[in-house]
């Protein structure tokens, strides 16, 4: 198969100009579709997904587009085995790769189906009691949040393709603004396919849904100041978003999630033998392994008393030599490729500053062979454990996030150190501490908090109920300060916001009465 995949917009399927973009096999380097956004008029697709999807989507009650959003689940569960083929085919996933991205999709969605239930039959949102302005009642504030009437604008990266889209277009769509989605170009199929069954299932009204794929060309000379611009990519391409003409001078809505250079953090207490150190290993070689590393939330960096440092080098050292690396189609497989060429040479660069910093304890093996794939097409990079013993001094280790199956050992020395270490990440979405130590815990977690998106904390109590380092919750908040790009995703309703405007009306009583019929609590966000 080759061929062109079509973009959604303005109620139309329509073909990209030119050539287009290859999207490719990373495993046998095959061409599997070719993608064009060339041709595309972006300003009428948003003029069209405000007008007659935003317009239809804000006519509905919220419990009625949490009903949609349970239907899109159904649609996508029920197609789940194509989806796996094409993760497996463009992305080079594995059975639990594809599970993370696709099956996440469809647990996010239903989660959010399942919360909106809770704002029943309102159409916006009050905040808070009345706000007392005056000597009497007769003039008084009251705070609301109203669903924006633009679009939902959806810059993706391409390591979740499924998932990256859903998270975001769960709780838009819930909060009645349209979606255009753009995904990253590499890995667009899969994103596209699940559009074009949504459209044909005809959930959504018209308008409420569109995607194109291929560049995104003059996208944000068409943004407005009342559409939001939701990006997941890297910190590049973020900083080129940030600083747009158009984004600027409209102050239109940027949420940016970007990458980061994430920590595992043990314990004093975790001590070879101990349940913490062995949870720890787990979830390294996890991290590690799952999506070749590829996720923005993995482990990059692993912090651990200078006593047990070498230890735990040893053991998780032991767990990735039994892990096989190759084409996923092959028995037994449990990590698979980069996504591309571009993305393994990116992977190599990056390792090879942090080599600067560090010794090898696992991997970086020139005679690094994948099972069943031929290196000079496919995009592995093998699974590979760096060592660094230089902590704050370290020139990269604290600043290169190598988007690939790859983390560093940091030893330290007292929690004052294991706290300047996670800190000099400059901002990430997660932290894993593996201690059960409540005097360590007391004073290490309130002093990262601040540079932290997610903290998770695993003891011997908690044990394997945990939902891990680099798993997402919808219930829970995503997305980290500083480097990680200051954004905020999911956490349940509280993603609404997102999509609303709170604004205060000031005036009388039976004004703000009338204002607040069909209003629900803005409580329930953070509920
Ligand atoms: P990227 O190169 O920044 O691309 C991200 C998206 O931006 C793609 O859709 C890309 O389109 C688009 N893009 C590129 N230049 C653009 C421009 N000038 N204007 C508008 N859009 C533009 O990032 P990536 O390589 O796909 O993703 C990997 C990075 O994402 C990693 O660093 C990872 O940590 C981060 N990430 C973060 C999260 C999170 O939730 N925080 C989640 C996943 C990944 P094309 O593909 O067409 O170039």
């Amino acid at each position: 198969m080759d061929v062109k995949l079509r973009n959604y917009v303005y109620g139309q399927w329509v073909e990209g100009a030119g050539e287009g973009v290859a999207l490719t096999d990373p495993c046998t380097g095959e061409t599997l579709a070719r993608v064009s956004s060339e041709g595309i008029d972006v300003g009428r697709a948003l003029a069209h997904a405000r007008q007659t999807g935003g317009a239809a989507l804000r006519a509905l009650t919220y419990e009625a587009r949490a009903a949609m959003l349970a239907a899109i689940a159904e649609v996508l569960a029920a197609k789940r085995a194509e989806y796996f083929e094409i993760s497996l085919r463009n992305s080079g996933a594995t059975e639990a790769d594809a599970g993370f991205d696709v099956d996440g999709a469809i647990f996010t969605l239903k989660s959010y189906a399942r919360a909106g239930k809770a704002l029943g039959a309102a159409r916006h949102l009050k905040e808070g009691a009345r706000v007392a302005l005056a000597k009497s009642e007769a003039f008084q504030g009251q705070h609301f949040l109203r669903p924006l009437t633009g679009a939902a604008v959806f810059i993706n990266a391409f390591n979740f393709p499924a998932w990256g889209l859903w998270e975001k277009a769960a709780p838009a769509l819930l909060a009645g603004v349209p979606v255009l989605a753009k995904p990253a170009t590499p890995t667009a199929w899969l994103a596209q396919r699940m559009v074009e069954d949504v459209v044909a299932a005809g959930i959504l009204p018209e308008g409420a849904m569109s995607i194109v794929c291929g560049g995104a060309r003059d996208l944000l000379d068409h943004v407005t100041e009342c559409d939001v611009v939701s990006f997941t990519g890297s910190a590049d391409t973020a900083a080129r978003l940030r600083t747009h003409p158009n984004v600027v001078a409209r102050s239109v809505r940027l949420n940016v999630e970007a990458d980061s250079v994430n920590a595992a953090i043990l314990g004093p207490d975790a001590v070879s033998g101990s349940a913490e150190f062995e949870l720890a290993v787990k979830e390294i070689v996890r991290e590690m392994t799952i999506k070749a590393g590829q996720k923005c939330t993995a482990i990059r960096r692993i912090l651990a008393p200078a006593g047990i440092a070498r230890a735990l080098g040893e053991a998780v050292a032991g767990k990735l030599a039994a892990c096989k690396v190759g084409n996923p189609r092959s028995e037994g497989v449990r990590v698979g490729p980069l996504v591309s060429r571009a993305q393994q040479a990116a992977a190599f660069e990056g390792l090879a500053k942090l080599r600067e910093d560090c010794e090898v304890v696992f991997g970086a093996d020139p005679a690094f062979a994948p099972v069943d794939a031929d290196p000079a097409v496919s995009a592995f990079v093998q699974p590979t454990l760096l060592y660094c013993d230089k902590g704050l001094g370290a020139r990269h280790v604290h600043d290169v996030e190598v988007f690939g199956p790859v983390a560093t050992i940091v030893p330290y020395v007292g929690t004052a150190e294991a706290i300047a270490l996670a800190r000099r990440g400059g901002g990430s979405l997660v932290a894993s501490v593996y201690s059960g130590n409540a005097e360590f815990l007391a004073e290490l977690v309130p002093a990262i908090a601040e540079l932290h998106g997610r903290i998770l904390v695993v003891d011997a109590a908690v044990g394997a109920q945990h939902t891990g380092h680099g798993n997402v919750m919808p219930n829970c908040l995503h997305g980290g300060p500083g480097r990680a790009g200051g954004g905020e995703e999911l956490g349940g309703l509280r993603a609404l916001a997102l999509y609303h405007r709170r604004h205060v009306v000031q005036g009388g009583p039976a004004l703000l009465d009338a204002l607040e019929r069909e209003a629900a609590d803005a409580a329930l966000l953070g509920a």
